[in-house]
């Protein structure tokens, strides 16, 4: 059954299967099997420029796919990881198939474009997360401006001087660094003034088709604005109809993300779409030539 309104990409599993699945004992085992079963699996969504309308980036975002054909989306699970502390693991998992991805489309000759992943907070507690994502990146000898690393803001609650440091780190490494979901609870200001993030992603949130639409665009206005006077990027999230795009585009917002554009999509289908982006590319480069 596919649950109303939501993204089709999921087979939607009932309420009961759920329970049974939280509440069974022995889910850690469950979960480690899992990883160690490759039942999960991640999808790429493009984040669009709104200028060219070309995949310029993507993000990984994981999906559980269990033995049945079961897909659960990550909502339901993330949490259940972060709980049992395994959210490092399966981080890891996603992000070791984001650089094994990369070096494949790398050795097919295509420009690939920087990747995204997820970072829970938790692991801005684990010491040595740094030194395994980068550990990882040179294994499959992919260069860390391809990759980017997202997180929430709700860190700086916990330990904001551990954010501070964890993002220099990053940023050492080389990796770029994106906070999500901004403008979803507590956004805080002047966090933009101490943290040299790149990129800004602003929450779905504002693109809601609430009861007041202007004012929701003259907030995010005033967000790009301000950001890009500190280099930071935006990518507007959630978009789903063009009259959104438009708005956008003439903001000067960076990327656009959402189904407006497409789904998040099997990773088969996102190296299509960049063959094909690509092919065009090649395309219109020889009939310039054949003009000459
Ligand atoms: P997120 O990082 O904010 O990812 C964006 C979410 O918005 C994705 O949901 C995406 O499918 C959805 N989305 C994109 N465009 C649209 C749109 O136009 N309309 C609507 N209604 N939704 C749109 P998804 O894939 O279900 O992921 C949910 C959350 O789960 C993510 O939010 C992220 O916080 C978390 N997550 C996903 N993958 C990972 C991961 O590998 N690690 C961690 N720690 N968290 C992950
Ligand atoms: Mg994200
Ligand atoms: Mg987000
Ligand atoms: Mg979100």
């Amino acid at each position: 059954t596919v649950k109303n309104g939501s993204n089709p990409n999921y087979v939607f599993y009932n309420d009961s299967i759920r329970k049974g699945l939280w509440e069974e004992k022995g889910i850690e085992s469950k979960m480690a099997d899992a990883l160690k079963n490759h039942e999960f699996v991640v999808y790429y969504q493009p984040k669009v420029n709104p200028e060219s309308g070309r995949a310029a980036g993507a993000e990984a975002l994981v999906r559980w796919r269990m033995k049945d054909g079961t897909v659960i989306p990550p909502d339901k699970f993330i949490p259940v990881f972060e709980q049992k502390f395994m959210i490092g693991q399966l981080d890891r998992y996603v992000y070791e198939e984001v650089c094994r991805l990369q070096r494949q489309l790398m050795e097919e000759g295509l420009e690939a474009v920087p990747v995204s992943v997820n970072v829970s907070r938790l692991q801005f507690y684990d010491q040595d997360f740094i030194s395994k994502y980068v550990e990882i990146r040179k294994k499959y000898d992919v260069p860390a401006d391809l990759l980017e690393v997202e997180f929430t803001e709700s860190i700086v609650f916990d330990n904001e001087e551990l954010l501070l440091k964890t993002v220099q780190e990053l940023k050492q490494a080389g990796f770029s660094c994106a906070i999500d979901d901004f403008g979803k609870g507590y956004s805080s200001l002047s966090l933009l003034k101490t943290l040299s993030v790149d990129v800004l992603k602003i929450d779905s949130f504002f693109f809601d088709n609430g009861d007041d639409e202007e004012r929701d665009m003259e907030v995010v206005h005033g967000i790009i604005d301000l950001v890009h006077k500190f280099q930071i990027r935006t990518v507007a999230e959630g978009i789903e109809n063009m009259k959104q795009v438009e708005y956008l585009k003439q903001m000067g917002c960076d990327y656009i993300q959402g189904y407006v554009f497409y789904r998040p999509m099997p990773e088969d289908e996102y190296a299509e779409l960049l063959r094909k982006e690509q092919m065009q590319k090649e395309g219109s480069g020889y009939a310039d030539r054949d003009k000459c």
